[in-house]
């Protein structure tokens, strides 16, 4: 039996004329998930793209598994594909439901009927193939309220379809439809679910590391380039930048107090990746904190921080509590990787008894005592790229 995969989009549907260009980027991302797994003819009627493949023994079951990290989707699912001839569909409805029937108890049949030419109006189409189904499966009985399946009739332009349950999607808005950010992702578990959040808004995710060899091993580093491909299942291809941070936090160390040093190794963190994100284009940083979870995250530090930024800080996390954190961790799969235990050069720098409510000013007189504006400069030309692609 030939079948189908419907997708609908979600929020995007309200989005005016916008709509027809955020349309044809959620087209591009699902082709591109889609691609390495065979042909497939793509149509688009009414919030709904119909994904047809055009060779018979294509894996559906990975298909639908690979349209499930896209954001821009509302819900999914499969659907058999019948001739506009009723009898044809009422053949085929039970057929290709029966698996689903195995363990439900009641049922109801809804009809849309996009071709007004088809001779049945959409209540006969109801009435007559939920006789049917009941006559096949006499263990169902019809619940309009709350069916355990709901079976789906839609008669369309060329063919018509049957389909029951619906698989919910990653929602959001599709990837790149809201411009570029740059991430500043730690091995922690906060910062993964930071740049996840944000590109479920429809923003291309690219990510910045700050390393500090020797006081950060490879490992510390393989951990973080580890994370950055996990991030891909969601956030597409992500171009990550590996920053040396050591200079800077020695001349840290050597010139400024300590109760200082978080707040100025975020500000000067900033500083480059402010650089960084000019040259990619990005318009935005984002990071994994929220309010008052560490010493460097109270409103206070906050404000220090980003005196010396000239782009938004995105910080979607800031109201969320780290259980809330590490559940969607472990929903997108992060969270094995990061509680993996590598160093991370804050951790090695962290001071004895950081400044909880820290003043601009002494801030700003602390951090000009160390002779910064040369190193940055050389972080950001000694910086590494590299583009992890999502793996199929
Ligand atoms: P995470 O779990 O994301 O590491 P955290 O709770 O450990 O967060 P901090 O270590 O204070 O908190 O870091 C706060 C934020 O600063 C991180 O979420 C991340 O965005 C950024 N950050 C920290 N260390 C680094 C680093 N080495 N490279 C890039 N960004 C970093
Ligand atoms: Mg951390």
């Amino acid at each position: 039996m030939k079948e189908v995969i419907l997708v609908k989009f979600g929020e995007m549907a309200l989005k005016g004329q916008n709509r027809y260009s955020f349309e044809d980027i959620l087209l591009k991302q699902i082709k591109y998930r889609l691609r390495p797994l065979g042909r497939f003819i793509y149509t688009s009627a009414q919030s709904t793209i119909y994904i047809e493949p055009e060779e018979e023994g294509t894996d559906l079951d990975e298909a639908v598994s690979r349209l499930r990290k896209v954001f821009g989707i509302a819900t999914i699912c499969r659907a058999c594909v019948c001739e506009k001839d009723f009898a044809d569909m009422q053949k085929k409805a039970v057929a290709y439901l029966k698996e689903t029937f195995e363990d439900a108890q009641s049922f109801k049949v809804e009809a849309k009927r996009a071709d007004k030419a088809f001779p049945m109006k959409s209540p006969e189409i109801c009435r007559e193939l939920g006789g049917t189904i009941s006559e096949a499966f006499p263990h169902l009985h019809v619940d309009v309220h709350e069916p355990d399946v709901t079976v789906v009739a839609e008669v369309r332009d060329t063919n018509a379809y049957i389909h029951a349950d619906k698989l919910k999607g990653a929602g959001g808005l599709p990837l790149g439809s809201s411009g570029k950010a740059l991430l500043l992702l730690s091995g922690g578990i906060d910062s993964p679910v930071a740049g996840y959040m944000m590109a479920k808004r429809g923003i291309q995710v690219s990510a910045i590391h700050f390393v500090s060899p020797p006081y950060t091993s490879d490992r510390a580093r393989l951990k973080v380039e580890q994370l950055c491909q996990k991030m891909t299942d969601y956030c597409g291809d992500v171009n990550f930048y590996c920053v040396p941070f050591t200079k800077i936090q020695e001349e840290l160390r050597r010139r400024c107090p300590e109760e200082y040093f978080t707040i100025l190794m975020r500000r000067l963190m900033m500083l480059i990746a402010q650089e960084i994100a000019a040259k990619e284009e990005a318009l935005a940083l984002i990071t994994g904190e929220s309010v008052g979870q560490v010493a460097s995250q109270t409103l206070h530090a906050m404000v220090c921080t980003d005196a010396v930024c000239h782009v938004p800080v995105f910080r979607p996390l800031i109201g969320m509590d780290k259980t809330e954190i590490i559940e969607i961790a472990r929903r997108i799969d992060t969270f094995d990787i990061s509680i993996q235990p590598y160093e991370d050069c804050c951790t090695v720098f962290t001071p004895r008894h950081p400044k909880i409510r820290p003043q601009l000013a002494a801030i700003e007189a602390a951090q000009a005592a160390g002779d910064f504006e040369e190193m940055i400069r050389e972080a950001v030309e000694g910086t590494e790229c590299k583009r992890f692609r999502v793996v199929f």
